[in-house]
């Protein structure tokens, strides 16, 4: 794949990039382990000013760096906005909580005592340079949820983000600078994926996060193991959204279709698989279908748009042959399901229907606006089918009985359990997945630890 911005609402290639050769690679790589050695011992307070500026500038530039994520990957330039805002105030966050979230921890005194010690304590340091392998999707957000702690924990970050967004990578790599980090503490390096498990093998990279599909998560998790490195994985998702029949069924609906369509369905955590109890099934399908068919497809730039174009051309290719699929084994198609004539990566709002266990769409992840619905006869049955995925990021439960609410939490093999809301991501809260949607945390406090040293310091 080329490093190259192209835009998918009409296809054509705005800007391309030569890959960083040997020699700029090696240069980065010293740059990264130079740094790290006086950022770390940076203090807290000082890394907390630097990503407050970062997230003012961030502020700036938000219509500006919108239109360019638009263009490269075709999300709604409004959602692009809001994107750039969530990210800064993840940075807020971040500098304001980082201080108390790595502070030393003591053990209980009679514990310290017993362990033969006079005092003892645990103290978080950084790793030093972590590799982030970032995908398109969120080209901005993907990369903050990760800098932003690893920054303030005192690692340095090397960025490959995807091929398709080199520009919003780039412009990562400025804003930090700007912000007054010094040059080295994030780094973008442009290449392919090709050029990853070569960085990863030298030993001056001490970790790897990834966020992306299964075979770029199992490709990096094997040569992290090989090297004996620290990855954290954050995959795949096919989130079951389940309607019980307490539940307000009218505003479930409502919210089921911007949980599926958000980033123009291009979104790990969107709910994918709508599983609805038979008393409320009708109801649920009538509404949810009529929302999906209200939405507006067009053009990312126009503020009114719902949703744009596939970010790429095999990527809408992949999504029809999920709905081809479905449809050749009974799946009826209550809306949708025929790509658009013209230019541009795009594909309507679409609901399936009679979805059986042979059907891939059941098993596989539909990156794009396809729901699936099911009909369930009850609890059991909800959780059963829920929790037949390979996947376990997110689950969506709709119901106003606390013992249902219960036995959700209790039974959905997922990283997160939403009650009558839809997933969305916030820095206070841990965010990964179970199964084959990867291991691992980030955000919140859990997040910031992934990357660091947990140092036992024991006094005789
Ligand atoms: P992708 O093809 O896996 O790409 C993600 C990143 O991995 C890109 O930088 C890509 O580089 C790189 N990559 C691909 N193959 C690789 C390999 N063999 N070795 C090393 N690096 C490799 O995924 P995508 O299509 O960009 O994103 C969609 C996927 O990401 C979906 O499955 C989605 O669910 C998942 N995702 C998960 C989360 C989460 O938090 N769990 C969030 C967002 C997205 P190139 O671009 O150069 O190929």
């Amino acid at each position: 794949m080329p490093i190259a911005t192209v835009n998918p609402a009409n296809g054509e290639t705005v800007k391309t990039y030569e890959a960083m050769g040997e020699e700029e690679l090696e240069r980065r790589l010293q740059l990264a382990e130079a740094t790290f050695r006086t950022y770390r011992t940076t203090s807290s307070e000082e890394r907390a000013r630097l990503l407050n500026r970062a997230a003012d500038l961030l502020d700036e530039d938000a219509p500006e760096i919108g239109r360019v994520m638009t263009t490269e990957m075709g999300k709604p330039v409004r959602q692009a906005r809001a994107e750039a805002a969530k990210c800064a105030k993840a940075m807020r966050w971040y500098a304001g909580r980082a201080a108390e979230l790595l502070a030393d921890e003591h053990p209980a005194e009679a514990d310290v005592r017993d362990s033969g010690a006079s005092r003892a304590l645990v103290r978080y340091r950084p790793l030093g340079p972590v590799l982030a392998v970032m995908p398109w999707n969120f080209p901005l957000w993907q990369v903050v949820r990760f800098a932003a702690p690893a920054l303030m924990a005192g690692n340095v970050g090397l960025l490959k983000h995807a091929s398709n967004v080199p520009q919003t990578a780039l412009y990562l790599e400025d804003l930090f600078h700007r912000a007054g980090f010094t040059e080295g503490v994030f780094q973008t390096l442009l290449i392919g994926s090709g050029a990853v498990d070569e960085i990863l093998r030298d030993e001056r990279v001490k970790a790897a996060t990834l966020t992306g599909s299964e075979p770029a998560g199992r490709a990096v998790a094997s040569t992290a193991g090989e090297m004996v490195k620290k990855t954290v994985l954050e995959l795949g998702g096919s989130d079951p959204f389940v309607v019980m029949p307490s539940a307000d069924v009218e505003r479930a609906a409502e919210v089921a279709v911007t949980a599926r369509v958000q980033n123009n369905g291009q979104s790990c955590i969107a709910a994918k698989r709508f599983i609805v109890h038979s008393d409320v099934y009708d109801a649920f399908i009538e509404r949810f279908t009529e929302g999906m068919k209200a939405l507006r497809v067009g053009d990312p730039q126009a503020e009114d748009t719902d949703i744009g174009p596939l970010a790429t051309e095999q990527g809408r290719a992949d999504l029809e042959e999920l709905v081809d699929d479905a449809r050749r084994g009974g799946a009826s198609v209550l809306c949708g399901g025929e790509r658009p004539d013209g230019p541009g990566w795009y594909y309507p709002p679409t609901v399936l229907a009679g979805v059986g266990r042979e059907m891939r769409i059941h098993r596989e992840e539909a990156f794009g606006p396809v729901a699936t619905v099911y009909r369930a006869d009850g609890l059991d049955e909800a959780v059963l089918i829920a929790n037949d995925s390979p996947f376990g990021l997110s689950s969506n439960v709709w119901t106003r009985d606390e013992a249902e609410v219960d036995r959700f939490v209790r039974d959905l093999e997922a990283g997160g359990v939403f009650v009558n809301g839809m997933t969305a991501s916030h820095p206070a809260l841990p965010f990964g997945g179970v199964k084959r949607s990867g291991y691992g945390r980030e955000l919140s406090g859990h997040g910031i630890r992934e990357f660091c040293n947990i140092t036992t310091v024991w006094h005789g």
